[in-house]
């Protein structure tokens, strides 16, 4: 059977690691699970009078480099299993790129589509006032994942800040730029994705000038990502939607997508220039890069027998399975993996928060050279483990985490 469970192949993929490092046991037996977690029911007042509760949860998985961190994902398919599991890579994720941060996540069982702005509104309050206790900015700071956004982290920083009575900017980033956000966090996943998709095509002889480059999911990540490659010379020749999957062997203009996206009540259905392919086409498609941004579980035993690219890099978290991995890796398929390819992220993300602790701003331009600095070295740093140990960039990359964790793990005296 196939691993879908993802807190089952995060549990995977740190025993592995930690087997490869010789950890000591207690280092997989702290980091299985998480420290503390919680679900919640959340009633939230309807605009026809009604009354919705939906379930959602916080999971809290470690705090050995410092407060929790990780964001809030609203998504009809999120379940405690899965929470978990994205806190746990947030734990990893956060160490690859020396940030001062746990891992935590956050997520609300709900199709955000079939919510008025008010409703939404209302439940983006109610999180807060169900979760208030285990947030503050030196304990646990969420911030935007799947389906959350800007506006929804100044509604949930505004009902922080009533509740404890003073500001604190800092309990959650992604925030608006005009209310404490940083410059640069919106396009910062994206940006990462295409800078360490660069790195290692670098390493293995090709150029992203004149790559093709296939992108799943057209959200958030994927729109960034695509317009990052972009400019960093990648060609994208197709794009995977919800709705629809368009195609154009010269080249889509990421720019003109985005513009038409917007005023097509967010679908790219119908881009001129483009047809539409079925999924097993894309799968199929001889390109150089491959962006898997959508959700978990895109990539699994099925589809991966068909990919035929050089270089996948993971924007989205979790989108392919163990033994989909690992089958990869037996094609010879370049894997950036999720923990290092979208951490740029979070990077901009505790650059925010150091701007507002500190109320200091910084320029798009600064923010841009500090983001891409810290993903150059993480990916160095992966590389030079994954090429010692003559392991995957996964693999490198969990190693590199966990022995940081363990040693702070060792020193707190956890262990
Ligand atoms: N949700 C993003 C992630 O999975 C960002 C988390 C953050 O900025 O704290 O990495």
């Amino acid at each position: 059977m196939e691993t879908l469970n993802p807190l089952q192949a995060a549990q995977l993929q740190i025993r592995d690691a930690c087997e490869k490092l010789k950890a000591d046991t207690a280092v997989y037996e702290i980091l299985k699970n998480p420290q503390k977690s919680i679900e919640v029911n959340i009633p939230v007042k309807m605009d026809n009078g009604g009354v919705n509760v939906y379930t959602a949860w916080r999971s809290m998985h470690n705090d050995a480099l410092g407060p929790y961190k990780g964001g809030i994902r609203f998504h009809p398919g999120v379940h405690g299993d899965e929470v978990k599991a994205l806190s746990t890579w947030m734990t990893i994720k956060c160490s690859i790129v020396g940030l001062p941060y746990g891992g935590g996540k956050g997520g609300i069982c709900v199709d955000p589509k079939t919510l008025s702005l008010g409703e939404l509104e209302r439940l983006a309050r109610g999180y807060v006032q169900a979760t208030i206790k285990l947030l503050g900015e030196k304990i646990d700071i969420p911030a935007p994942d799947v389906n959350t956004n800007a506006q929804i982290m100044a509604w949930m920083t505004d009902e922080y800040c009533k509740l404890v009575g003073h500001s604190a900017l800092g309990v959650f980033t992604g925030k608006p730029v005009e209310f404490g956000g940083s410059r640069g966090r919106t396009a910062a996943t994206g940006l990462g994705v295409a800078v360490t998709t660069n790195e290692m095509a670098k390493q293995l002889g090709l150029s992203l000038r004149g790559s093709r480059v296939l992108v799943q999911g057209f959200g958030n990540v994927g729109s960034h990502a695509a317009l990052c490659t972009e400019s960093l010379g990648g060609k994208i020749i197709s794009i995977c939607e919800w709705d629809t999957i368009i195609y154009n062997p010269t080249g889509i203009d990421c720019h003109k997508l985005v513009e038409y996206k917007n005023a097509n009540g967010g679908s790219i259905k119908g881009f001129p220039d483009t047809t539409e392919i079925t999924q097993d086409e894309f799968w199929a498609l001889e390109a150089e890069v491959l962006l898997p941004c959508a959700m978990e579980n895109a990539i699994t035993n099925e589809n991966a027998k068909k990919i035929n690219v050089r270089i996948i890099a993971e924007g989205a978290n979790g989108p392919i399975t163990p033994e989909a991995d690992a089958l990869l890796y037996k094609k010879g398929i370049a894997v950036v993996p999720d923990i290092l390819a979208n951490a740029g992220g979070v990077t901009v993300s505790y650059f925010e928060w150091c701007q507002n602790l500190y109320g200091y701003y910084w320029s798009d331009a600064e923010v841009a050279e500090k983001e891409t600095r810290a993903m150059v070295d993480a990916f160095a740093a992966v590389y030079k483990v994954s090429q010692k140990h003559g392991v995957s960039m996964r693999t490198a990359a969990y190693m590199y985490s966990i022995e940081r964790i363990a040693q702070v793990m060792k020193l707190r005296g956890w262990y």
